[in-house]
């Protein structure tokens, strides 16, 4: 056995803290380390040839890699052991950068770990065997989950490419939040203008399914070959007779909450969300409807002239394959009201979010873009804006900042100026955030053209006072405080994950953070991809993002979707489990457990039945050792000797 270590620098992100002469040394003094060495940097290309020709002068057998992360750069040392002629398997790496000399400041201690760590993986690498990957067919079809901008950005760039894909959205139309927007910063182009032609595109296209109302329920399988159930949500109205006339809108006695309008103005228990919705179909919430709350109603179905309302209809679940995963969910308005009791906790009328005033801007909005303050209808002259309102706000556990407030509220500023121009808006703000091209162009045309005052410092309290609201800030820029007397008081609210997202996240498999956004399996170098393979990640479900970016996300997931999808088969890992079929007894405990279906039963010469590992199934998930009793299962490149062993090295 002819072994070989390697030990990194990674400049000085290891060798200032990790004396790595020293972790050399020790790997020399070890039975069957014929070479041992440091590099500079192992990744980089002279580092890499210097590891092949060390294989390849030395004959070495076994390679072991103490650098960085096995996430970042496992597949990286893969190939390059690979291009040396050994069995890419071959090797084994041990992270002292993460686990030693980023985590240790003592030299000699963070040494003393990362010559363990190295000595664990030699005893490991040396129980290897090579291993050989198998492939499986792929299922060239995607299934896109969420259908705001990114969702449709995503379906629409996939269905170009030629592969068809499946749009689940949730509720009765895609468009999410950008349709709700008036304009857009900086251009202010009217958001509907842009979004609304891509929604019928997506509607229309010969490769896209729409699945609206509807959510995914359970998914099973891997990359390649997912099996994903859709609950389609009952929505009581035939989506193929429904003709969009809206008669069943207009004549429902059932008031309910006005969900696209952000709960400004009311809506009715039947309606099409909004005049451009796509499909323009009618949906019916039962909690909002008489005939399901006091059994008597059914005008819905008296006046429609298409036969469409059907009060039986019932949730259905269809089981559906895919290949591949975009997961482009969004985001809802953090709710500030618990939070913020000096600002009136959701009980004055006049205090709204700004997704609240985008509607009341809107041409399309509750009163035709004739901007009224909810408390009486009057056109509010003193408009104040309050900026990060559950973001960038430590005491109440929201430090992150929502990436678009800055901009959207200079975006309002102008719009309340267009719409009223003796207006007076002021803008309370932390600092200005405006890092996109034109964007700090933009905030300064809201103060300098239109007017808006700026006041760096944060609000305090509001307080109604003779019909109208009175904010108390403090300016920090000229150290007083201020009271402004208001007639509406818009919050820049903070971004919040979709509702259950991290519910979904658990059905997909995917990391995600404390905010519940899904995490990125590398934010530099895989921004786009999750710690699943064929499951992709668009827009604001990743994080607070603005539209150009939601959008240049989506493409980029598409492209990788693409990519992965062109390939008629994938290699699977061949980091298996294997079944010792002559002490297996049959108890098929691992079938029970395996979460891909990758074990069968197979009958033996001697009638005995014994489990089988089906290669092209198996994830290597580790489920079935676990669940195995007389434990005759092991998982190749995982086998209990290799861990025993390195086990063992450790308690040497
Ligand atoms: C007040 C305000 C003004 C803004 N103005 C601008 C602007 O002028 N310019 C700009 O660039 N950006 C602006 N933004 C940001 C912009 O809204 C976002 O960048 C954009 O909407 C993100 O798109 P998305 O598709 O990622 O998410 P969303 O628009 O949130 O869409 C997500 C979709 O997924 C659906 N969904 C959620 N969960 C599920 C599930 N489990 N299953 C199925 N479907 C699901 C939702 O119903 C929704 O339709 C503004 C934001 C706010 C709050
Ligand atoms: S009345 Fe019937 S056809 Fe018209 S929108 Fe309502 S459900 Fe659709
Ligand atoms: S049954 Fe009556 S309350 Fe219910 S949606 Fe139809 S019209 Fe509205």
């Amino acid at each position: 056995m002819r072994i070989g270590v390697f030990v990194c620098e990674c400049g000085t992100n290891i060798a200032a803290t990790v004396s790595t002469g020293k972790v050399v040394d020790a790997a020399l003094s070890m039975r069957d380390v014929l070479h041992a060495e440091s590099i500079q940097y192992t990744c980089s290309d002279p580092g890499q040839r210097a590891v092949i020709d060390a294989i390849q002068k030395k004959g070495l057998t076994r390679v072991v890699i103490a650098s960085c992360s096995p996430r970042m750069h496992e597949n990286t040392f893969r190939r390059t052991v690979g291009r040396a002629g050994l069995n890419a398997y071959m090797m084994e790496m041990v992270n002292i950068r993460e686990h030693c000399s980023w985590i240790h400041s003592d030299i000699d201690e963070a040494t003393d770990k990362a010559i363990d760590l190295m000595q664990k993986g030699v005893a490991r690498v040396r129980r290897q065997v090579p291993l050989h990957s198998t492939t499986v067919p792929v299922t060239k079809r995607v299934l896109v989950v969420g259908g705001g901008v990114a969702g449709i950005q995503a379906a629409l760039d996939i269905a170009d490419a030629g592969l068809p894909v499946t749009l689940v959205e949730r509720g009765p139309s895609i468009g999410g939040n950008m349709a709700r927007l008036d304009k857009t910063f900086p251009t202010l182009d009217c958001s509907s203008c842009i979004l609304t032609p891509r929604m019928v595109e997506a509607a229309q296209h010969e490769n896209i399914e729409l699945m609206v109302s509807s959510e995914v329920e359970q998914v099973r399988g891997y990359i390649g070959n997912f099996d994903v159930d859709i609950r389609r949500k009952a929505t009581c109205v035939d989506a193929e007779k429904c003709t969009g006339c809206m008669i069943c809108q207009e004549k429902c006695p059932g008031k309910a909450p006005d969900e696209f309008n952000a709960g400004v103005g009311q809506s009715k228990a039947i309606s099409i969300p909004f005049p451009q919705a796509v499909p323009l179909v009618a949906a019916l919430r039962k909690e909002h409807c008489r005939l399901f709350i006091k059994g008597k109603c059914s005008v819905c179905k008296k006046v429609c002239p298409a036969d469409a309302i059907d009060y039986e209809q019932e949730d259905r679940i269809e089981t559906e394959k895919f290949g591949a995963i975009v997961v482009a969910t969004g985001y809802e308005l953090f709710d500030w009201r618990e939070s913020y009791p000096d600002y009136g906790g959701g009980q004055y009328p006049d205090v709204v979010t700004a997704l609240q005033y985008e509607r009341m801007l809107s041409a399309s909005g509750p009163n035709g873009g004739h901007v009224q303050r909810p408390s009486d209808g009057k056109e509010p002259k003193n408009v104040v804006f309050i900026s990060c309102v559950g973001s960038r706000d430590e005491s109440v556990g929201r430090p992150l900042c929502c990436s678009v407030g800055c901009m959207y509220i200079a975006k309002q500023a102008i719009l309340t100026k267009e719409h009223i121009p003796d207006s007076q808006s002021y803008v309370f703000y932390i600092d200005i955030r405006a890092g996109g091209k034109g964007y700090e162009e933009f905030t300064r045309r809201a103060q300098r053209d239109f007017g808006a005052i700026y006041l760096r410092g944060r609000v305090g309290k509001i307080y109604p006072s003779n019909g109208n609201l009175v904010v108390m800030g403090t300016d920090t820029l000229s150290a007083e405080q201020v009271e402004i007397d208001a007639d509406l008081v818009v919050l820049a609210t903070g971004f919040a994950a979709a509702e259950g997202a991290g519910e979904l996240a658990r059905k997909l498999n995917i990391s995600y953070d404390q905010y519940e956004f899904f995490s990125e399996s590398h934010p530099k170098l895989r921004p786009v991809e999750t710690t699943t393979g064929g499951v992709f990640l668009a827009g604001a479900c990743q994080g607070p993002k603005d539209i150009p970016d939601t959008v240049a996300q989506a493409s980029a997931s598409a492209a990788k979707v693409i990519g992965l999808l062109s390939r008629g088969e994938l290699e699977t890992s061949p980091m298996v489990a294997a079944v010792n079929q002559m002490r297996c007894t049959g108890c098929f405990k691992c079938r029970d457990v395996c979460p891909y279906g990758a074990i069968e039963a197979v009958e033996l010469r001697d009638g005995r039945e014994v489990a089988n590992v089906i290669d092209s199934l198996c994830q290597g998930c580790g489920v079935c050792n676990v669940a195995c009793p007389p434990a005759v299962i092991s998982l190749k490149g995982y086998t209990d000797g290799q861990l025993i062993a390195e086990t063992m090295e450790l308690l040497r």
